[in-house]
């Protein structure tokens, strides 16, 4: 990839935009409105009894509730699996003492950069939560069985949580 230019439109904590003008490797011109974002770290937390841990609140993007895996961004100087463990904490209290890496993923690739990165966390011990100012975050456990049934009739939407839990179910 060649960047001729990249005009600045706008910057906060989370993301930055931004109006590329590029070569691809092959040479074809290309023309974008960028998101820039350092990538999230997603986790699906599965206790003994097969259980998942997901989290409700509301998403003004969406304009609705949604239930999705506990999540969010990657910290500088933070690992992906650092980012998640500290999610899994802060959103929902728990700690888990194994992890692995289930997948990797861009949700919208067209114009978003984020890259997010979803790991099974099991042998959870549950605690005390401590979400950010900002969010306002009800857990709840589902059996698989259920999970399967709201990804079926539409009550789970997000993403991250049909992609975290079909590739831990059906394709690890
Ligand atoms: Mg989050």
């Amino acid at each position: 990839m060649k960047l001729i230019s990249s005009e600045h439109v706008f910057e906060n904590s989370l993301i930055r935009v931004s109006v590329d003008h590029a070569l691809d490797p092959s040479g074809f011109e290309i023309k974008r409105a960028i998101v820039h974002h350092p990538g999230s770290a997603v986790v699906l937390p599965v206790d003994a009894k097969k259980r998942i841990l997901l989290v409700h609140q509301y998403r003004l993007p969406a304009q609705k509730m949604l239930w999705e895996l506990p999540a969010g961004k990657i910290d500088p100087g933070e690992t992906a699996l650092q980012a998640a463990k500290r999610e899994l904490k802060e959103e929902t209290g728990c700690k888990a003492k194994k992890w692995s890496k289930l997948a990797d993923f861009y949700p919208s690739p067209g114009f978003l950069g984020e890259k997010m990165t979803i790991y099974l966390a099991t042998e959870l011990v549950e605690g005390e939560a401590t979400p950010m100012d900002d969010e306002r975050i009800e857990k709840k456990w589902f059996t698989a069985k259920e999970v399967e049934e709201m990804l079926r009739t539409g009550k789970i939407l997000d993403a991250k949580t049909n992609i975290g839990f079909l590739r831990w179910k059906y394709l690890k």
